[in-house]
């Protein structure tokens, strides 16, 4: 029996089968097509999705393929400048706030970390056609099949329209939100001087621009109605629609896929053994590039989690995924539909109301501010200060050892505490931590000590001044689980914690650490 039947391997399945084999568990993959599916969909992930690709260890043979993308735009029809967003290029997470890919590249990178792992099968054409609880776990029935694959859980990740999220009978609540796109991608083999994010917020024809990486572009046009799609996917019409932009000289077309857009929530992510994540949880427009980052988190939020399950945690610590994630993605959603629905105004004389509004504010205000997402729902975390958030990612050195705070000091649960002042952690709670698995740094001073970090880039020292705490406790995640603000309650942070995963033998994401 394997520990976990991952179904399907997009990007969710892929991270989520990475996650666990590292984790040491043995995994299975059932894909229905017998190879990968070498098309882009997703074009754009951010910063802490990097990290989770960075965790991977894939982040630096990544990079080249990607482009950095500072800043998005949108324009009105006539070409003026409505609202211009700025992206960083250090974000909080440590990495580039926006990367924009070529996501057949991603996934042969995360293709190649999961093949590598010798406790991970991986099967591709093996379309999953049944599911079935039995007392100790899930039988997987596989097309063309005699026996069933049993595994003690199942992680279903088949996409929108999810085989699995059927067969358990699991509703989808729908935001009502639908939109026919055509999306056509380009490879590009000449100099081509393309908006890298753009969004003509035309009513006569809302168009999206977006950048794939260095040697791919995409456009997207809205469709008065999908039943245009046979017409419309022409070749000489699609090239005709670009032509202001790129000919046939600087780029070849290479896929022309009509899509309608779509916002549904899946009423229950899990049923027993069975969770799902990705699309066939959550599914939402691309407007704001967050579909599949928003999968990615679920496979992080999982992965420990059912890693401390299957290390005889009590499996209600599964529960606390939809309650902490679902709050988290329809926040997403609910912002990428409210912004799709600015940006793809089809009545002239609203959309005219829209531009002048648009120029006003930015007349007044420059850029808009950032966008920010809220944290976790209740879950895995107390109700401290700053619990749920993410936790930021700075620079930091350690024992002569510079980098990132993931590279430098690993992964797992983490217990900063600040030690600016010489304040420590006593001897009970280190060893209470360290019982637990959770590795226990120092922010310090470099004037008092030489042992614990330094904070190169300020990031940690800026976030302690600002909340005024005293220590902090993250997840694998990133997330943070709570705060303290005397260093007298970590041993009730720890609780929280050890209630939640004890007995917990050997926390394997907590061994990993700096890449190889
Ligand atoms: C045009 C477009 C643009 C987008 N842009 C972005 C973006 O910029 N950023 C972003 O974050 N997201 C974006 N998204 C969303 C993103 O593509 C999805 O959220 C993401 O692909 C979901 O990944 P997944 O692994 O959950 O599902 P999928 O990628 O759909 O993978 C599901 C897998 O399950 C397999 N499968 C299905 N049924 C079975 C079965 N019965 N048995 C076995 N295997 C099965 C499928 O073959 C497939 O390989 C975009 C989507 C579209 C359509």
């Amino acid at each position: 029996m394997y520990d976990v039947a991952v179904i399907g391997y997009g990007p969710v399945g892929m991270v989520t089968a990475a996650l666990l084999g590292r984790a040491g568990h043995d995994v299975v993959v059932l894909e229905r097509y017998p190879t990968l599916y070498n098309l882009p969909r997703a074009a754009i992930f951010d910063d802490e999705t990097m990290r989770t690709f960075d965790r991977l260890g894939i982040s630096g043979g990544l990079l080249p393929t990607l482009h950095v993308q500072r800043n998005y735009e949108w324009r009105n029809g006539a070409g003026e400048l409505l609202i211009e967003h700025d992206f960083a290029a250090v974000g909080g997470q440590g990495w580039a706030e926006w990367y924009m890919m070529y996501q057949p590249y991603l996934e042969d990178a995360l293709d190649g970390v999961v093949r590598g792992l010798e406790n991970v099968e991986i099967r591709m054409d093996a379309q999953v056609t049944g599911v079935r609880s039995t007392s100790h776990g899930v039988d997987v029935q596989v097309e063309g099949d005699d026996a069933a694959v049993s595994a003690r859980y199942v992680v279903a990740c088949d996409g929108g329209n999810s085989f699995t999220r059927g067969a358990l009978g699991i509703g989808q609540d729908d935001y009502g939100f639908s939109e026919p796109w055509m999306v056509c991608d380009f490879h590009l083999t000449g100099a081509a001087d393309i908006p890298k994010a753009r969004q003509v917020c035309d009513p006569g024809q809302p168009i999206s621009i977006i950048s794939l990486g260095p040697r791919h572009h995409r456009f997207s046009f809205m469709l008065d109605s999908a039943d245009s799609f046979p017409v419309e996917r022409e070749p000489d019409r699609v090239w005709a629609r670009v032509a202001a932009y790129v000919d046939r000289e600087q780029a070849e077309l290479i896929r022309v896929a009509t899509y309608t857009f779509r916002s549904l929530v899946a009423d229950r992510w899990r049923s027993g053994r069975i969770l799902l994540a990705g699309d066939a949880a959550h599914q939402m427009p691309p407007f704001l590039g967050q579909g599949m980052c928003s999968g990615i988190r679920d496979a992080q939020n999982l992965a420990f989690k059912l890693d401390a399950v299957l290390r005889d945690a009590d499996d209600a610590l599964l529960d606390t995924y939809q309650s902490e994630r679902e709050p988290h993605v329809r926040a997403i959603i609910a912002k990428g539909i409210e912004l799709g629905r600015v940006q793809t105004m089809r009545d002239p004389v609203a959309a005219a109301e829209r531009d002048a509004r648009l120029i006003a504010q930015r007349e007044a205000n420059g850029h808009p501010d950032k966008m920010r997402f809220p944290g976790l729902g209740p879950g895995l975390r107390d109700e401290s200060p700053q619990a749920g958030h993410l936790m930021p990612q700075g620079r930091v050195e350690s024992h002569g050892s510079e980098g990132l705070f993931d590279e430098v000091l690993g992964r797992g649960f983490v217990l900063l505490v600040d030690g600016r002042d010489g304040a420590a952690l006593d001897a009970s709670a280190t060893e209470m931590a360290a019982g637990l698995g959770v590795a226990v740094h120092h922010l310090t001073n470099r004037r008092l000590t030489t042992e614990g970090i330094t904070d190169v880039g300020g990031v940690y020292g800026r976030w302690f001044d600002e909340t005024g705490r005293a220590a902090v406790l993250w997840r694998p995640d990133f997330y943070i689980l709570g705060t303290s603000g005397v260093l007298s309650d970590v041993p009730s942070l720890l609780d929280t914690l050890a209630i939640a995963v004890e007995p917990v033998q050997a926390p394997a994401i907590v061994g990993e650490r700096i890449r190889p």
